[in-house]
């Protein structure tokens, strides 16, 4: 924490948790929010004009690849979550497909001790379904949970076998109603070799393809098994309109489901993977113009609950390598926020409360991070972002991140985090990560 108490002053405080948003001061002393107003005046503090800026809580991402251990020379636990603080990030949910994999309590311990003594963001660590990632026994849940993890998820690969699915589920309950079941719902069968989106453009490109009904079946599968053992299910990076619709359909069933997106599913369709770029090309993979409009329908009307990066880095030599031959993903973590706000809020197609909600309190709840997420009121946490909301940037390399595989390298955008705040400490001040 830093030694002398921080006052925002005159700042637009955008707060879902609480659903203020109105003119306010924050002061800050020690980790802890002390008090929340206007006018507050707080002697021998650090002042911080925030005239023209929005605060709001410390963004949390649902799903990140950290890579460590295992694939250091894509990402580390440092590296990543210095690139967390960059994007405005207190929080972030770090994916199991590490090597060794994430499948027992002592990785988790490991991730965690890394993540605190670099202080730049807080990891809660997603375990493991099965064993290695194999699909075929189930992981150590309890273990797990007792070390605090609350999203079990096998991503990067889906979970082939439904019986396997269906005993995590009921497992995963056993431990507590909060534990969360999370897939990546592609059929491997249909999905085998496939580059991109199957449509048009794959037969032209003369691509394979990834059709959208891979998605949708395991959805549909994933959401039968949810109902029939009554557990929680968390489908991850939605694609494609029809698997929205299915997930829209579920809850009005009371199915316990949530459901999640990536910024670069918001805002591509598959016309931009015409030039080839491997930054695009992403699992599941970037769809038409109906199922991106889909998509962000579903975020607006709260369908879709939770906007999550799947930040997903790879070396340089590895994404440079022919578009069949690279590997899937595109980092995210400090293009996120300026995405959203520059093609989902600044057109008016999700309210900026509304696009805050999924990218703080939702996602924070289901992570069980009490102290993110919001509200911003006195005693809780000083876990906060501060934003331009229009300041134009180019996304360029370097990055923050170790990896350079933006989908976003080169585009223009609007919106800049000019501070991060973690329990009172600035990891990003004025623009710039502190540490
Ligand atoms: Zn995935």
């Amino acid at each position: 924490m830093d030694e002398r108490p921080t006052l925002f002053t005159g700042a637009r405080l955008v707060d879902p948790a609480s659903g203020r948003d109105e003119l306010v001061d924050v002061l800050v002393v020690g980790e802890t929010i002390e008090a929340v107003g206007l006018g507050l005046d707080a002697e021998g503090a650090d002042t911080i004009d925030c005239a023209g800026l929005i605060l709001a809580p410390g963004l949390v991402d649902l799903h990140t690849h950290l890579r460590e251990p295992g694939f250091e020379h894509k990402e580390t636990v440092e590296t990543g979550t210095r690139a967390a603080a960059a994007g405005g990030f207190t929080a972030v949910s770090s994916m199991a497909n590490t090597d060794p994999v994430t499948d027992h309590a002592g990785i988790v311990a490991e991730i965690r001790d890394k993540a605190a003594a670099a202080g730049l963001c807080d990891v809660f660590p997603v375990g493991a379904i099965t064993k290695g990632l194999a699909g075929e026994s189930i992981a150590e849940l309890g273990e797990m949970v007792e070390a605090g993890v609350r999203v079990f998820s096998d991503d990067g690969n889906c979970v082939p076998s439904s019986r396997v699915l269906r005993n995590a589920m009921i497992y995963a309950k056993a431990f507590g109603d909060e534990v969360v079941i999370a897939d990546h719902c592609e059929d491997p069968s249909l999905v085998e070799g496939g580059q991109m989106h199957e449509g048009a453009h794959s037969y032209s490109l003369g691509l394979a393809g990834r059709p959208a009904e891979a998605e949708e079946l395991v959805v549909a599968r994933d959401l039968a098994l949810a109902r029939a053992t009554g557990g929680r299910l968390h489908v991850c990076h939605l694609s494609s309109a029809r698997a929205v619709e299915l997930i829209r359909r579920a809850k009005a069933e009371g199915i316990r489901v949530t459901a999640e997106v990536t910024p670069h599913h918001l805002v591509f369709t598959h016309d931009d993977l015409v030039t080839y770029d491997t930054n695009l090309k992403v699992n599941p993979p970037i769809r038409t113009t109906e199922d991106r409009d889909a998509l962000r329908e579903g975020v607006a009307d709260g369908t879709i609950d939770v906007i999550a990066t799947d930040h997903a880095p790879h070396a340089v030599e590895e994404k440079e390598a022919e578009f069949d031959l690279s590997p899937p993903g595109t980092i995210g973590l400090e293009t996120a926020l300026a995405a959203v706000l520059t093609h989902l809020v600044r057109p008016g197609i999700v309210p900026l409360a509304r696009a805050l909600e999924a990218m703080t309190v939702t996602p924070a709840r289901i992570l069980g991070a009490a102290g993110h997420g919001g509200p911003i009121a006195a005693g809780r946490p000083a876990n906060l972002v501060v934003f331009h909301p229009e300041e134009g940037w180019v996304a360029e390399a370097p990055f923050v991140s170790k990896a350079r595989n933006s989908a976003f390298l080169g585009r223009e955008l609007g919106g800049r985090v000019r501070h991060t705040m973690l329990r009172g400490t600035f990891t990003v001040a004025e623009g710039k990560v502190t540490r």
